[in-house]
């Protein structure tokens, strides 16, 4: 949401969120606001409760001036759907996380089964702190969503998923405001708002898991694209690779590295011996993850050792194209397996480097995610708050919250 768009009561919210409890004096510099009239508005907001008033702030000359903070009724659900988990958590107004859980899903389950079990798990997380109702919720799913309409849109990895309503299937049973958008744009989000890309704003964010999709933050705004699947950087073609991938065609990123092509690679070295670690684990087993690949790799395995590297690789020459094109101050590696090991990131970062122009890589970091993996809980809270203040002057007699969950 734009700052400027913002009306005087949204304004307010968003610069407690942002900064937390502020002095009334300050809150008007901010605001270009007489005392008085700010004096009269978190009165109105306190009535409505949205915030408090609390403790004196050091005098600065005049009268001392009492502190403003949100209100702790206030609080967000955020829900991170990923191809093979749920993690869902409760935020505070300021986005701080409240309660987190998090478990192993598999996305293919369709989407009754998997809201259903996301709707259970924030269940769990609200009846451990009686009175608290969210007042919005933001849900991310792992593939191309409409964002205006709300659900996905054609993803790969989620077979009866397409167009299905998760917007108003959730807005129905909770009766608080949804907001669903791509699980890598809230990972995005949540960085720029409470982890390594705070302060940034022109960045990206790459989420190495199941898949391979990238978020793009532009001017500080996610950037969705025409249909809203800017970023889908699984599906670049990359090398001279001829392995089909789940989209039909050949030689996708994705098809080549990312979760299900390294367990898959996995299982190929285990079972050829080039990798006797594997192969005992795959004996004693019966299979093996991408994760296994990363604790080979960490006990010396070479074969191991190979296939992050050459999977870094990938990545990052196709990093180097988007570094060029974009220029962001910053790339963040994100998902499931930024786990793998300081192998991955220092491949990235060679290639990456290395194929980049000078100037688009002097002021440039590549990083690991700072959330791991609350990043998209974060972000998707950060959805629904924004969503909140963009309404905060219909609500008159203040938010309306959540049923029993
Ligand atoms: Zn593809």
């Amino acid at each position: 949401l734009d700052s400027h768009r913002r009306s005087g009561t949204a304004k307010l919210l968003a610069l407690l969120r942002d900064n937390g409890p502020l002095p009334m004096a300050e809150l008007g510099d901010h605001l270009s606001m007489s005392r008085s009239q700010v004096g009269q508005r978190v009165v109105a907001m306190e009535g409505q409760g949205l915030v408090t008033r609390g403790g004196r702030a050091p005098s600065r000359g005049g009268r001392p001036s009492s502190i403003v903070a949100l209100s702790p009724d206030l609080h967000y659900l955020g829900v991170d759907i990923g191809a093979t988990s749920i993690a869902v958590a409760i935020t505070n107004g300021y986005l701080d996380v409240v309660e987190f859980a998090e478990e192993e899903a598999d996305v293919r389950n369709g989407p009754e089964l998997i809201l259903g079990r996301a709707m259970q798990l924030a269940g769990k997380l609200t009846a451990e702190h009686p009175g608290v109702r969210p007042i919005g919720i933001g849900i991310g799913v792992p593939g191309p969503v409409s964002f205006r309409d709300g659900h996905p849109v054609a993803p790969p990895l989620m077979p009866g998923w397409d167009a299905y309503p998760v917007r108003d299937v959730l807005f129905q049973r909770l009766g608080i405001p949804v907001t669903v958008d791509n699980d890598v744009n809230i990972m995005a989000l949540g960085e720029m708002q409470k982890g390594v890309a705070n302060g940034a704003s022109n960045f990206l964010f790459v989420k190495v898991g199941t898949g391979i999709g990238c978020g793009i933050v532009v001017r500080g705004a996610i950037h969705r694209g025409a249909n809203g699947c800017a970023g889908d950087i699984g599906h670049i073609r990359v090398g001279n690779s001829t392995t089909l991938c789940h989209c039909g065609r050949a030689g996708c990123l994705e098809a080549d590295f990312g979760g299900e092509a390294l367990a898959r690679e996995a299982m190929a070295a285990a079972r050829s011996g080039a990798s006797p670690l594997l192969a005992e684990w795959l004996r004693q087993n019966g299979t093996l993850s991408a994760a296994d690949v990363g604790r080979a790799s960490a006990a010396g395995d070479r074969t191991c050792n190979g296939l992050i590297r050459n999977g870094g690789q990938l990545v990052g020459q196709v990093l180097a194209g988007l570094v060029n094109f974009f220029n962001p101050s910053m790339v963040i590696v994100g998902g499931g397996l930024a786990n793998l090991g300081h192998l991955l990131l220092a491949e990235i970062r060679s290639v990456t480097i290395n194929r980049s122009t000078p100037l688009a890589t002097s002021e440039l970091s590549i990083v690991v995610s700072e959330l791991g993996n609350q990043a998209g809980v974060v972000g998707a809270a950060l959805m629904a708050s924004d969503r909140f203040l963009s309404q905060a002057d219909v609500a008159g007699d203040g938010p309306r919250t959540a049923g029993s969950i």
